[in-house]
């Protein structure tokens, strides 16, 4: 049994397949991460702080890559897909894709080179809203540690430059993709989230009016590695948002968008209310809500910015966001249901609180499982030696999530055991 055991393999390297991985491996069985990103960590890393203690994600990170770090049993594969499943509980064969990352991370890389070059792309770290070099590392704790060098946007002056430095190992301009066979007993499904996709809501301004933001964006702004270095700023003229309104429910809970509520959105937007009057004692926050749904101990959280006289609710759902041409503010059009006025609100910036879409309603797992009509797996329905936690399963916070990632590491090695 353990260590002789076939590893389980864990596909997702966010905070519910860190933590299924790290609780399977420290009782001594092995496991297999397998990561689409360059990074492991998940949207939790790209949080500027997580409710409800406001600690950043990455105290929470470092401790996990402890973990991992000082325990053999973990092999991670980052820029990983699995392709292919086969087999039953006890016994899957599986095939993953490993796509190559130009960057050996055996050698230094010539700072001077890495300097000169000037082929840039999109930050997706930071949600496109500032750029990186080609050859990058994705963030400033990233795990692994090593560079990525993004060979589609490289101009052909980077790409001699960059040949010339091959001799020295520190990148492979040759390095290829590659497919590993890999026997499992069982599979943990941690592949999590996407933040809907906001152009979707055509009535609500977002791709059209630049200080039309999302809830994710708002967390890089606030975030001392974004694109802003921590500033909330205005992406129209970079001043700072005096008046700030947070849509809820910006497509969620709408039979045309997503029917469902994304359990954390109304927490996101109070969290981020908090970021803006931390960052800028003189500013404003509204709230346009449905309900607010702060559940169990979070609703202390709640409490406590009614508190704040500069943080104001209003119970209606936004039905049209206009921009002012001169200034880019946004008038916000809704009918306050409390007092039944038709309200016309004038904000410097706007944050649409977009839900969740789970990451399988666009690409499924490779092999038979019960997916729900948003592509949820469905936890009630879980194949034999096949589980799925967090957010793979429903939208959830980080605590359901590391929750249900340690039930399942027990089911997955119950599993392996009783294939043996
Ligand atoms: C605006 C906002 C703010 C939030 N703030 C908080 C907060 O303050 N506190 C809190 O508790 N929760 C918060 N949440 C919720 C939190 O983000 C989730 O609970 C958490 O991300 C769930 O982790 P996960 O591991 O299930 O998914 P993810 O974080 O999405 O991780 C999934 C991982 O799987 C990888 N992956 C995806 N598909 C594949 C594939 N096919 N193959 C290999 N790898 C794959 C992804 O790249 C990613 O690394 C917030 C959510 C939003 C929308």
């Amino acid at each position: 049994m353990n260590g002789d055991s076939k590893p389980i393999l864990v596909i997702g390297g966010g905070i519910a397949g860190m933590t299924a991985a790290v609780e399977i491996a420290e009782v001594g069985y092995n496991v297999i991460l397998v990561e689409k990103e360059a990074y492991i960590g998940g949207r939790v890393l790209r949080m500027h702080r997580y409710f409800p203690k406001m600690c950043p994600p990455t105290c929470g990170f470092e401790i996990n890559v402890k973990r991992i770090r000082r325990n053999p049993r973990i092999t991670i594969h980052t820029l990983a897909t699995v392709e292919k499943i086969s087999g039953k509980a006890g016994a899957f064969r599986t095939t993953v894709r490993v796509r190559p990352r130009f960057v050996t991370g055996t050698q230094p890389i010539d700072e001077a080179v890495a300097e000169k070059m000037t082929s840039v792309r999109d930050n997706d770290f930071n949600y496109g809203m500032d750029k990186t070099k080609a050859l990058y590392l994705p963030h400033d704790m990233a795990y692994p540690s090593v560079q990525v060098l993004d060979r589609e946007c490289l101009s052909d002056a980077d790409t001699q430059a960059l040949s010339e430095v091959c001799a020295s190992g520190a990148i492979d301009m040759e390095m290829s993709e590659k497919e590993l066979e890999i026997d499992v007993g069982a599979i943990v499904v941690a592949t999590g989230w996407q933040p809907y996709d906001a152009t979707k809501l055509d009535t609500l301004g977002f791709g059209q009016y630049p200080n039309v933001i999302t809830n994710v964006m708002m967390e890089r702004l606030a975030a001392n590695g974004g694109p802003t270095a921590g500033e909330i700023l205005r992406p129209s003229d970079g001043n700072k948002p005096e008046n700030v309104a947070f849509v809820q429910c910006a497509g969620s809970r709408d039979e045309n968008h997503l029917p469902y509520c994304s359990a954390v959105c109304c927490m996101a937007s109070l969290k981020h209310a908090r970021y803006l009057r931390e960052k800028n004692e003189t500013s404003k926050a509204t709230l346009f809500y449905i309900d607010i749904r702060t559940v169990g101990r979070l609703e202390k959280f709640y409490y406590d910015m009614l508190e704040d006289e500069n943080v104001s609710y209003i119970k209606g759902k936004v039905a049209k966001i206009n921009e002012v041409a001169e200034s880019r503010n946004l008038i916000l059009d809704v009918e306050d249901t409390l007092s039944g006025e038709n309200l016309h609100e004038e904000f410097d910036m706007v944050v649409l609180a977009t839900g969740m879409v789970p990451n399988t309603a666009d690409v499924k797992i490779p092999f038979e499982l019960n997916y729900d009509e948003y592509g949820f797996v469905d936890g009630a329905t879980d194949v034999d030696g096949i589980y799925a936690v967090g957010c793979a399963k429903r939208p959830c916070d980080v605590t359901r999530a590391t929750k249900d990632a340690t039930a399942v590491a027990l089911k997955a090695i119950q599993c392996l055991d009783g294939g043996e």
